[in-house]
C-alpha cells in the first residue's frame, strides 16, 4: 500500500472542502493592502506577524502596502496541537522590535475565541506604542468569548475548523494554497 500524504488528499482527492479560493484570497488581500497603505499615509508602522499562521497572510499583505514598513514576529500558541482552544495563551517568542511611540499594526491568521488577541493588546498597550491595530485574515465571529476590536478583517467565517493559508492541522497543511475545512 501508498499510503497518501495530508496534503495529497487534501489537494488532489478533494477531501476537503473550499472555504476561500486563491483567487477570492488574493482579491481580498489586495483590498486590504490598499486599505492599510491609505490609512497609515505618511507613516512608518511596524507589522507584527503572529507566527506561526499568520506568516503566509503576512508575506502576501505586506506586498500590498505601498509605505516604508518594518516587520517583526511574535509566537503564541493558545492550542497546542489539538483542534479546541485550551483557553490558555502562552508567548514562544516575543518581538525584538522597539514599539514605544510607533505605530503597530498586528496580523492574526485567524480569531476565533479571541483570547489570542486579548492577550496581544494587553501586551502591546503595556508598551505605550502611537497607535494599536489588529488585522486578521478569517474571523469566525459566533465563537468569541472575549470583547475583541478589529481594525481589518478579511473574512467572516462560521465555526468551522480550517486549513491551509498558513493554517496548520497538527502542524502540516499551512502550505495548501487556499482555505479549507477539514470536517
Ligand atoms: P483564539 O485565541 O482567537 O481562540 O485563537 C487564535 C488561534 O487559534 C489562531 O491564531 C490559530 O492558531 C488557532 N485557530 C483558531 N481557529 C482555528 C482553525 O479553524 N484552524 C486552525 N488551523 N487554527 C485555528
Amino acid at each position: 500500500m501508498n499510503p497518501k500524504s495530508e496534503f495529497e488528499k487534501a489537494v488532489y482527492e478533494g477531501e476537503f472542502r473550499t472555504l476561500i479560493d486563491q483567487e477570492t484570497l488574493r482579491r481580498r488581500v489586495v483590498e486590504m493592502g490598499r486599505q492599510i497603505t491609505k490609512d497609515y499615509g505618511g507613516m512608518q508602522p511596524i507589522i507584527i506577524g503572529v507566527l506561526n499562521g499568520a506568516f503566509l497572510f503576512m508575506a502576501d499583505l505586506i506586498r500590498h502596502i505601498e509605505l516604508d514598513l518594518e516587520v517583526d514576529f511574535i509566537k503564541i500558541s493558545s492550542y497546542g496541537d489539538e483542534k479546541i482552544s485550551s483557553g490558555k495563551v502562552m508567548m514562544l517568542k516575543d518581538i525584538n522590535a522597539e514599539i514605544q511611540g510607533r505605530h503597530i499594526l498586528v496580523v492574526e491568521d485567524i480569531v476565533d475565541t479571541g483570547l489570542s488577541i486579548q492577550f496581544l493588546r494587553e501586551k502591546f498597550s503595556r508598551l505605550a506604542p502611537a497607535s494599536l491595530r489588529f488585522a486578521t485574515l478569517l474571523y469566525k465571529k459566533q465563537n468569541v468569548r472575549v470583547e475583541v476590536q478589529l481594525d481589518y478583517v478579511g473574512f467572516e467565517i462560521p465555526d468551522e475548523f480550517v486549513i491551509g493559508y498558513g493554517l496548520d492541522y497538527k502542524q502540516i497543511l499551512r502550505n495548501l494554497p487556499a482555505v479549507f475545512v477539514m470536517d
